[in-house]
């Protein structure tokens, strides 16, 4: 089996197959392949939710427009650079920032933020992940010095997206961005939700063959956790076997890709980024928010990591990954996809 060269029809066929989690000869080939190409290290990267407020009304998301109870926040530049400066002290060499598409942030103080951390720290890299915008956005936050770019495409099928989002967005534009943001330089990261209302198996085959196409430097995989304050409440929650499966499927399809043991698979399952690592997975990006705001940045239900200080979070992840057979790095681990 070679996934590589696959056909949809067939790729559906092998994830229905797989569909109770990925079978011993599955999982044996996603790790020694992430083995042969990063070895047993887990890469850590420091995660800064800073703003919850956000223009789209995406179907799942807990923060989206039209949640009326979600208790909204911005953190401050000062703020955000006070994350920056205890994650670096505590070794993190890599920063994620993360928001809803939060207007106030103006591309102005996005760049502006970029640049402190960069010219604070030049030896770190910076990873946004703030959504859709205009190329000659893109263009000014790389001028400011941002190295990568997070942007799921959510799921790779026209009829599918149009099910989980607004008429306001679309798949096309997602696919523009994540392109033009390649085209800039960017390392990039797609990736999908496991388990989204109406997703099947086709669907899933259309992600694989998608992320063929982009070859992003990571992709980020985990289930749907309904939030109760969204359309999808009563939905249910995509199966922790079944995301393994789309990680380790997805480690054999881009061998040299990054790929996160996510939040959402460890909250789904008390040992769900352990099991993640065993699929395939080689980074993990705890939390450096402020504890104050940590349950604010609510995207669904029951989330975990929202009580530790990120010291305390950085400590039981070394013992976790250590527990598990592996390596902390806390460097800038890039990607080796060119
Ligand atoms: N606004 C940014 C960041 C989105 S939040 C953007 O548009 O990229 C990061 C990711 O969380 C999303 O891309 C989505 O895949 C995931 N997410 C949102 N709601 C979720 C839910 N209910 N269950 C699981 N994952 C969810």
């Amino acid at each position: 089996m070679d996934i590589k060269t696959m056909n949809a029809q067939d790729i559906a066929c092998v994830i229905e197959d797989n569909k109770n989690g990925p079978s011993d000869e599955l999982l044996a080939a996603a790790a020694q392949t992430r083995d042969k190409y990063y070895g047993r290290e887990i890469f850590v990267r420091g995660l800064i939710e800073f703003t919850n407020y956000c223009k789209n009304g995406c179907y799942y998301c807990g923060i989206r427009a039209q949640n009326k109870n979600a208790h909204r926040y911005r953190l401050t530049e000062t703020e955000i650079m006070e994350c920056v400066d205890q994650g670096h002290r505590l070794g993190f060499r890599t920063f994620v920032l993360q928001g809803g598409e939060d207007k106030y942030f103006t591309d102005e103080r996005i760049c502006g933020i970029i640049y402190a951390v960069k010219s604070k720290y030049p030896e770190c890299a910076v990873t946004l992940s703030i959504g859709e915008k205009t190329k000659e956005s893109y263009r000014a936050y790389r001028d400011a010095g941002a190295d990568r770019y997070l942007l799921r495409h959510e799921t790779a099928d026209e009829a599918h997206y149009a099910k989980l989002h607004p008429q306001s967005m679309s798949l096309e534009n997602r696919k523009k961005c994540l392109y033009t943001l390649r085209e800039l330089g960017y390392q990039v990261g797609a990736g999908f939700m496991v388990g989204s209302p109406y997703q099947t198996s086709r669907e899933l085959a259309s992600d694989l063959l998608f992320l063929k196409d982009l070859k992003p430097h990571m992709v980020g995989i985990g289930p749907f956790i309904p939030h109760s304050m969204t359309p999808f409440a009563h939905e249910s929650g995509g199966s922790v076997a079944l995301t393994l499966t789309m990680l380790a499927l997805t480690r054999l399809m881009l061998p040299k890709t990054l790929i996160p043991s996510t939040t959402a698979l460890g909250t789904a399952d008390a040992m769900g980024r352990e099991k993640g690592f065993a699929a395939g997975a080689n980074v993990v990006m705890p939390n450096l928010s402020p504890v104050s705001v940590r349950a604010d940045y609510s995207l669904y239900d029951n989330k975990i990591c929202t009580g530790d200080e990120a010291a305390q979070c950085i400590v039981c992840l070394k013992n976790r990954i250590e527990r598990a057979g592996y390596e902390m790095n806390m460097g800038r681990g890039d990607s080796l996809m060119d």
